[in-house]
């Protein structure tokens, strides 16, 4: 391990060892003694968003010495009170509040690309902890197409390292972007992974195993994963990582505090001053204003311009950091087709972590086609309920929907996740409809551009022949699209994005945005890993400017 190894990972995060090692999950002391801060008190920075960004961020300014505060809409999770490893029983952990879709290709929001409470989405995300490749971040300058972003790869490698062994991942030796270890070794792999791996070596595509954000043995306090294969819905083991486990207990043990079950309606700004004087949330109902030096906003890529645009002033009318018509912008999705194939053996890939298997063999531009940009292949793995799923959306119903569910051991699915380009149509704006609070919803327009569209039949046509390569006698393909990112994203200059390298709004320079919505372009990566890497980058960024005098506290 590299960074000082496991007592290196100890002293720049202890949260592996602040979970009890008695059996139960949460370490009810730290959360009973955590420091509360009044409304009137002027912390050094509110977060608004608990999630990957916004816990990361959180975690590494308590230990800067920061007084901070981060709140989420949603509940500060107990894992053995508030989770069941059950499909149908795990809706609660998804953002499901109203949302209008327009554009020519909508995207479904809810379960697939949302999270609601502390941990945010990475609760109940798969598990896929990949890098971005070097050439993310200048596509428009190597590709001529999508954007280049104000920082490369180098500037974020550190941050990949530490968040990798925090996490941490397990993998093979990964031999594509810059290539580099895991500091956990690979797991072993179920049935759906071997059929994936055999379907690779017969068309001779290297793949590998891993990268996942599960322990591969006990990592301080917690326990290893079990391979019970219900990741998606909140790892009540705690093998898999999410912020609730992985950053919230170092920050609470720093002097952070976490207000959940609290939205945030209002960035609110002195327009005199051209300053972020805190936020106004909603608590039980009651309207609250907290004060801070600074406010980050990390609330994933809808909600978070979402509030930008609900919190003009007279003088921003049309939203916080909006002057040049960015925010809401560039919204992207990854294209994410599945392929379902048909074994003769049984697979039951239920008995593994969906996570397992993957390759990035056609992640770069290949000069040979007609497109720009790639697409990863990953195993998938579906439960029941979102097999079914698979298998309605090819029109099975019925009689032969039940018969495919019958045969549910036989199948084995593998999905892709295509890059689909930043456009600037698509975009968040909002809605005339309000939701129960009386603010307005957002609205979410998307529509696909014909590279996205040619990756997509790339994609599939791959994913049906490694299938059929491994054997399977009956292949069912459909499209969907995953995770969600851009929105406020990161530039070189004020007009052409909404925060600087350092995540500052170039409007209001103590307005801090984090979490997915600063990405300029999304790779065919799964995003997780890089938002958290860049929120300890930002932390960094945040502590360095407050020795430079900006609006911050002074170093404690
Ligand atoms: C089913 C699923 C599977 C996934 N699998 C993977 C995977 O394998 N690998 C991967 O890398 N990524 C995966 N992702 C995506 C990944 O989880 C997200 O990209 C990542 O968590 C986003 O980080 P974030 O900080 O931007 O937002 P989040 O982690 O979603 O955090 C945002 C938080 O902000 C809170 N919030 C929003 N608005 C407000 C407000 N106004 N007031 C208070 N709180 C607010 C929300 O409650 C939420 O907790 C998956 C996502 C889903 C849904
Ligand atoms: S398979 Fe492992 S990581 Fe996934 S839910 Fe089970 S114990 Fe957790």
């Amino acid at each position: 391990m590299r960074l000082g190894g496991t007592g290196g990972v100890r002293r720049r995060n202890a949260s592996a060892w602040l979970v009890p090692n008695d059996g139960s999950r949460v370490n009810e002391e730290l959360r009973a003694s955590m420091r509360r801060f009044d409304d009137d008190d002027e912390v050094d920075l509110a977060i608004v968003g608990c999630g990957a960004g916004g816990a990361t961020l959180l975690q590494r300014l308590a230990r800067a010495g920061w007084k901070v505060v981060a709140f989420d809409a949603g509940p500060f999770w107990d894992p053995d009170r508030d989770w069941v490893s059950d499909e149908a029983g795990s809706h609660h952990l998804y953002w499901t509040e109203p949302r209008v879709l327009a554009g020519s290709d909508p995207v479904p929001l809810g379960s697939n690309n949302s999270g609601r409470g502390v941990g945010g989405s990475m609760v109940h995300f798969a598990g896929y902890t990949p890098r971005f490749h070097p050439s993310d971040f200048s596509t428009h300058t190597d590709d001529g197409v999508g954007a280049d972003w104000p920082i490369s790869y180098a500037d974020l490698k550190l941050y990949y390292e530490q968040i990798e062994q925090e996490l941490p991942v397990a993998g093979e030796h990964w031999p594509w972007g810059d290539p580099h270890g895991y500091p956990h070794s690979p797991h072993p792999i179920g049935g759906n992974g071997m059929v994936f791996q055999r379907g690779c070596l017969e068309l001779g595509i290297e793949v590998k195993v891993g990268p996942v954000a599960i322990t591969n043995g006990r990592f301080g306090n917690r326990s290893h994963c079990i391979y019970r294969g219900f990741c998606l819905q909140g790892c009540k083991v705690g093998a898999k990582a999410s912020p609730l486990i992985t950053h919230v207990p170092d920050a609470l043990d720093h002097g952070a505090e976490i207000r959940a079950d609290s939205m945030v309606t209002a960035v609110v700004v002195d327009d005199d001053r051209g300053l972020a004087t805190g936020v106004r949330y909603l608590q039980g109902g009651v309207e609250r204003y907290q004060r801070a030096r600074m406010v980050a906003v990390a609330g994933y890529s809808i909600e978070t311009p979402r509030l930008l645009l609900n919190s003009a002033t007279q003088r921003w009318p049309d939203g916080l950091g909006n002057d040049f018509d960015q925010v809401g912008r560039y919204v992207m999705v990854q294209g994410a087709p599945q392929s379902a194939g048909r074994f003769a053996e049984e697979i039951r890939s239920y008995k593994a972590p969906p996570p397992e298997v993957s390759t990035e063999a056609f992640y770069e531009t290949d000069p040979t086609q007609d497109y720009k940009r790639g697409f990863s292949l990953q195993g998938v793995s579906p439960l029941p309920i979102t097999y079914a799923e698979h298998v309605t959306a090819q029109g099975h119903w019925g009689s032969s929907l039940r018969e495919y569910m019958r045969d549910y051991v036989h199948w084995a699915v593998i999905g892709a996740l295509c890059e689909f380009l930043p456009l600037p149509d698509n975009r968040v704006t909002l809605a005339e409809e309000t939701d129960r609070h009386g603010l307005p919803v957002a609205k979410f327009s998307y529509s696909q551009c014909d590279n996205d569209r040619a990756l997509v039949v790339a994609a599939d046509e791959k994913l049906e022949a490694i299938l059929r390569a491994a054997g399977a006698s009956e292949v069912m393909t459909i499209n969907r699209y995953a995770h969600l990112v851009g929105g406020c994203r990161m530039s070189s200059d004020a007009s052409s994005g909404v925060v600087d390298a350092d995540h500052r709004s170039w409007a209001i320079r103590n307005l801090v945005i984090g979490g997915g919505s600063v990405l300029p372009t999304q790779g065919s990566a799964n995003p997780a890993l890089t938002i958290m890497a860049l929120a300890a980058r930002a932390a960094d960024r945040l502590v360095a400017g407050s020795r430079s005098g900006l609006r911050a506290p002074a170093v404690r």
